[in-house]
């Protein structure tokens, strides 16, 4: 547990400090803005889609280590993927950062990483921003913000 722990920490700094698909998209399809009062975390994400896939997305704006690296890892993730699998792949983190499900290694892949956050209850919101954020693109409602 404890090595785990390390690797999460020295992920999300790395993450943190030089995050991934950090820019804007030119002819994005789909926009959603997130804000985290709990922590100040704001983001703004834009998506390329075209039928169903994910040709790219990115992500801007300013936010904690934990909400960055998520938003990083994010990107990463979905890169190339369709929204069918973005929606469940949302599902399984939101369930693996809240404990209420073990992790689905195989769909979460990288995103295991952040199965730790489940033991710090006030950073869930952090690390699960840029997941509703994309959520709210994905279904036209532009803006979000977590409670
Ligand atoms: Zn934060």
């Amino acid at each position: 547990m404890s090595e785990l722990r390390e690797l999460y920490q020295e992920y999300v700094l790395d993450h943190g400090k030089r995050p991934r698909n950090f820019r804007a998209i030119e002819g994005a399809t789909h926009r959603g803005e997130g804000y985290n009062p709990l922590c100040g975390d704001r983001i703004t994400l834009q998506l390329l889609v075209e039928g169903d896939v994910i040709r790219d997305i990115a992500f801007s704006g300013a936010g904690c280590a934990i909400s960055t690296a998520s938003a990083s890892t994010m990107t990463e993730t979905l890169m190339g993927k369709t929204l069918a699998e973005a929606r469940a792949t949302f599902g399984a983190f939101l369930s693996m950062v809240k404990g209420e499900a073990e992790p689905d290694y195989d769909a979460l892949d990288k995103l295991a990483v952040f199965a730790g956050v489940a033991e710090f209850p006030m950073r869930v919101k952090c690390a699960t921003l840029a997941w509703h954020t994309l959520n709210a693109a994905i279904e036209g409602a532009e803006a979000v913000t977590t409670e």
